[in-house]
Parts: structure tokens; sequence; C-alpha cells
């Protein structure tokens, strides 16, 4: 879908991605001001924001980390603004200590914080439930369970936040996010429809904006008092109760996991059950869950990750007296992403019922289908400049060599053949990991540290991770995989690239200034240039940086397409070949297969993007450009 219907001010029903929804809602509420740094599930909030500020008049940015991102946005918010940030739940980590220093600060324009959760881990290096950050924090967060209630919470969230002077955090996880549905969409401000920019005004107020320590004691009592107020007096319709009202068994859902109930009870045909929503799991408002309480004999709490609901659920009950029986992880699993089938066999097992439909069986019959097709390792794409990056890397350093790596597509030179990545943490620590390894192992000959991190993520974390080992006098070389994009979330500028940044910012010029002790620019898809540059760097002592600079494949080729234009592609001369396998067994391009018949290696012409990668790994010259 174009983004530019989300700015059509008819209202209407449209078929939208959760996303897309905050999206919209957010523009409902006349949003200002918008700053992220782009993480899967929540990147489509930032691509359409970009696209869409000039024509709202919204002002709208990559931000080089969610700290940044987040006190952008405060600053925004204490000049009268609304501002709302979007990242994944890693990037809560990062902005974690603006979180909690200026929670307690609050809000002067609305300021909504969307943070988008993965369960299951299906693009992230971890799993957390943001709804823990927010108890930790004291802040109302607030869940929809369907695209259309993202639009209609996004919406509120902007109100609530300004009534109660309060940052409001919206979790929204990977099914929501990437879910659509059918959303009935509101009216548009009239500022958003004839795009005119609002300017704020700060206003100063040092007893509230400076976190010193006697502002900060005192703004920690008002602020927990404020999220009382708001549970007290908003909290009743942030629980939607449906079912028998008659029933003893209650159920208690959350976001996604509320839709799950649904399909599960409709499965097993029950209906004598009464059905509690909770859309804002902290603080879990307290008088309709009282109500519920005193109604039933027994709950389960079905909400995905953490039992977040449940433990405010179990306090509630006892500090109110109340016998209810309330259950929760001891039936729904704790980790990973919840399912019809989990919480199905959840239900059944609480409520001792059987399952109509045989699980192990179906599963077993999955396995049996998938076991069909030949298995697709994950790899880099054809053409990617950094294969020949990892590619040279190992062919200059020995095997010995340790290869501390980061977070981004590169990522996935950790699988064979490369396997260049002996170790990822989070954005930026492979230069830090680089620098403990240096700095705790003895010098053996031959055996060096080379760190790689990309583009995007040096300008993230990498940086302060940089001075640091300049500054303590550390020893590896770092190989910066330089793509001039923000590749794995979509393509989003950073501040090296060369399109979407004001002013573009040089990592070699950046290396050379905090005093790198040899700084080298190559190009990837001249092998051997690399190779020579690593080479050279290790007869160096210090920190060495190399900046492997090509643009990303993908994104070449699809603006090829775009403008109609054709590329090279590349084939396999069968009388040059001697079948050796290097090109498959330590280059690994996806578009190279092997012809058990012929013993051959052949390159499929609709995989090649033309880099030429390949007849520069082969040792035979047999590679070369289709006539
Ligand atoms: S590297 Fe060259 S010779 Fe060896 S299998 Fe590949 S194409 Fe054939
Ligand atoms: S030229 Fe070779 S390495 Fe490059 S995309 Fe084509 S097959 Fe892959």
């Amino acid at each position: 879908m174009s983004e530019r219907i989300l700015i059509d001010p008819n209202p209407q029903k449209l078929l939208l991605l959760g996303n897309e929804a905050i999206v919209r809602g957010a523009l409902e509420a006349g949003l200002d001001f918008f700053a992220a740094y782009p993480g899967t599930p929540s990147s489509e909030i930032l691509d359409a924001m970009l696209s869409l500020a000039d024509s709202v008049g919204i002002y709208a940015e990559v931000s080089v980390n969610e700290k940044i991102a987040f006190e952008s946005c405060l600053g925004a918010s204490w000049s009268g603004l609304r501002a709302m940030t979007s990242m994944k739940h890693v990037g809560l980590n990062v902005a974690a200590d603006s979180l909690m220093s200026s929670a307690a600060m609050g809000t002067r324009g609305g300021f909504v914080s969307v943070v988008a959760d993965d369960p299951n881990m299906w693009s992230s290096q971890n799993e957390q439930d943001t709804r823990l950050f927010a108890k930790f924090a004291n802040v109302p967060l607030i869940e929809p369970s369907s695209p259309q209630e993202a639009l209609d919470l996004t919406k509120r969230a902007f109100e609530l936040s300004e009534k109660y002077g309060t940052l409001i955090i919206l979790r929204t996880t990977t099914r929501l996010s990437h879910t659509r549905g059918d959303v009935r969409t509101g009216f548009l401000p009239q500022k958003i429809i004839e795009g005119k920019r609002r300017v704020g005004e700060f206003k100063k107020d040092p007893s509230r904006f400076v976190s010193l320590p006697q502002n900060s004691r005192r703004l920690k009592v008002e602020h927990a008092s404020v999220v009382k107020r708001l549970e007290k007096e908003e909290g009743a319709s942030f629980i939607e109760l449906e079912g028998d009202e008659e029933a003893k068994v209650g159920i208690i859902a959350s976001g996604t996991a509320y839709g799950y109930v649904k399909e599960a009870l409709e499965w097993m045909g029950l209906s004598k059950v009464r059905i509690a929503k909770v859309l804002m799991p902290y603080p879990l408002p307290r008088n309709p869950l009282k109500e519920i309480f005193s109604n039933v004999d027994r709950i389960l709490i079905v909400e995905e990750l953490e039992p977040v609901i449940e433990e405010q659920a179990k306090l509630l009950a006892f500090e109110e007296g109340m016998r209810v029986e309330i259950h929760g992880k001891d039936f729904v699993p704790r980790d990973f992403e919840l399912s019809p089938e989990k919480v199905a066999k959840a239900i059944a097992s609480f409520m001792k019922k059987d399952l109509p439909i045989d699980f192990e069986e179906l599963e077993s019959k999955g396995k049996e289908a998938s076991s069909l097709a030949p298995p697709v390792p994950p790899t880099l794409c054809p053409a990617c400049p950094h294969r020949n990056t990892f590619y040279a890397i190992r062919k200059a350093a020995s095997p010995r060599s340790i290869f501390p790596s980061d977070i981004g597509c590169y990522t996935l030179a950790f699988f064979p053949p490369l396997k260049t990545v002996d170790t990822t943490v989070d954005m930026g620590a492979s230069i830090s990991i680089a620098h403990g390894i240096s700095r705790s192992s003895k010098e053996e000959k031959g055996k060096a540290v080379v760190a790689t991190i990309g583009d995007s993520t040096f300008f993230h974390t990498g940086i302060p991770a940089l001075a640091n080992a300049i500054a303590n006098g550390s020893d590896f070389i770092l190989v910066v995989l330089d793509n001039g994009t923000t590749a794995m979330t979509g393509h989003q500028p950073n501040p090296g690239s060369t399109e979407g940044t004001k002013r573009r910012l040089s990592i070699e010029d950046i290396a050379r200034a905090m005093g790198a002790d040899y700084v080298e620019v190559v190009d990837p898809y001249d092998i051997k240039s690399v190779e020579a540059a690593v080479r050279k760097a290790m007869d160096v002592r210090g920190v060495r940086v190399i900046v492997a600079r090509r643009d990303c494949a993908l994104k070449v080729i699809s603006d090829k397409r775009r403008r109609g234009e054709s590329w090279n592609v590349y084939r396999v001369n069968e009388d040059l070949c001697t079948g050796c396998k290097v090109c498959i067994n330590a280059y690994g391009c996806p578009a190279i297969k092997w012809n058990r018949d012929k013993r051959k290696a052949y390159i499929d012409p609709e995989l090649c993007w033309g880099c030429g990668g390949c007849a520069q790994v082969c040792p035979y010259n047999a590679i070369e450009v289709m006539k």
C-alpha cells in the first residue's frame, strides 16, 4: 500500500498494517515531531513518517540511535509539541538511560514512545518484555491487540500524555506490527491536512528539567501520584469485559494473546467464560479487575512473555483479600511467541477439557512436508560487497584470528562458508569486545583480532567504543562494512549515506580525527585490494581502521530495476571449470550452484547480480561475463 493513503483526510475503512495504523493514529493526533532509529519490527513507522513528513508538516528524522531519538522527542515535547519515537525492544535498552532519568520529569506536549517487542526473536538477538521496563520506570504502557486499536490507542496515548504530563509507552509485538487488518480511520486535524509545521517554545523550568537530586527526589514522588491518578481515572476504559457474566471461570488477556484466546475458545466451543481484555498492562486498572475477581472462582491470565499482568493481579487480589484462584505462567508458556495452538493447549489444561484438534499429528505432518524441501541456509545476498570483504579477511588473517562482529545483515557471515563472525552481543559491541579481547590476550604471530561493523552500527554506538579503544591504546583491526545505508531494516539513511542526509559524515575522517593508528579505504569489489589492506594492517600495531565501501547490492539492483536498466550476468565456462568448488565452499554466492551430473559449478542467471566477485575467486578463471 502506498503511504499516501495514510494522509487521505476522509475517514474510511482501510486494510492497514499495525505499524501503518500507528502512523495514521499519530497523524490524527496532530503529531509535530518524529525521531527514530530503525529496528524491526518497528521500522515501517519510520519509513512512513519520512516519506510523509513534508506533506503533513511534521519534522521527521532518522536519529543515529534510540537514545538520541528519545531525547530529541523529549526536547520537542518540552517545547510544547506532540512528539513520537519508535524503536524495537532492544532499542529501548539504548534509550533506557534517558527513559529512566526523564520519566518523572514528565512531558509538555504529548510524548509517545512506540516500542515493538519481538517474541521468538524473529529478527533480534534477545527476547524482552517492554512491559517490565514500563513498571521499572513507572511509566504507563498501553497495548493494542489489533490494527484498529493500534490507531485508536496511539491517538489516546497523546491525549493521556498531555492530560497527565507523562510519557506513554505504546507496546506492540512483531505479530501486531506486521498484521494487516480492517481499520476505520478518523479525521485528520487541519494542520496535518494543510501541512503546516507548528513551532514550539521551550519555557524554562529548572526545578523540573534539571535532574539534580533535590529536584529528582520531589519529581519521583509527584510522578508516582500522577501514575496512580491516571490508573484511577482512566483505568476503567482500558479493560473490556465480555463473555458470560454468570461464568465461574475467567480469562484475562492482552495484546495479540487476546486474539488467540478468542480463536481458541471458538475452536473448543467454550462459551461459559468471562473475558477481560487488558489494554493497559501497566499500571493495571484495579476496579474493573476487582469486578471480575468477585464474580469468578478461577482465572487464567494469558499474556505473551513475562507475567506482568499476573503478578499485579495476584498482588491486587492479596491486597483486597479476594479468594479468587489466579493462574498464568503455570499453564501459559513464558518463553517465545504465543500462538492459537499454545493458547488452546493452556486453556484446555486449565479448564480440564479435551482439545478438538490433534496438534501432535498436525506437527508431525508439517515436519514431514517441510523435510521434502531442500534446506536453504541463510546467507548474504548475491553480489553483496561484504561477502568479498569477509572472504578477503579470511584469506589475509589466519583462521586462528578472532572475529568479533556486530548487529546487521553482515551477521550472516557467521554461517558457512564465510564463518567470520565469532561474537555478536549488541549494537557497537564488536569494537568493545575486540578491545577487551586484545587487551586480555597474549600476542601471537599471525593471530589477529579483526572486528567487523556496519556503517549504521558504527554511527549508532561504534564511535564511543572506537574512542575508548584508541584512548586506551588498544590493538586490533576494525573493518567498517560500509554499504551506504541501513540495509537490514529497509535502507534507511545514516550519517554516512550519500542520500537522505543533510550533510554526509566520513567514517575515515572520524577514525583519523580520533587518532586511529592506520586508516585505509578500500573497494570490496576488488578482493585483492581488501586482502592487501588487511595484510598491511596486520603489520601495524594499535587500532587500525579499514573502511570497505561499496553500495548495498540489493539497493543497487532494485534502483536498476526501477530505472529499467540491465546488468552483467556471469556464467561458468564448463571447459575451464575443474569442479574444485572454491566458489561454493569458500565463497558461497547463492547464485552459484552445483551440477551433480557434470560435477561442475553453474550460475543461476536469475540470481546473478553481476558483481564479478566469483570471477576473482575462481582459481581457474572459469567464470566470465555471459555474452
Ligand atoms: S571455482 Fe571455478 S573451477 Fe572451481 S568449481 Fe567454481 S567455477 Fe569451477
Ligand atoms: S557475479 Fe558471481 S558472485 Fe556476483 S552475483 Fe553473480 S554469481 Fe554471485
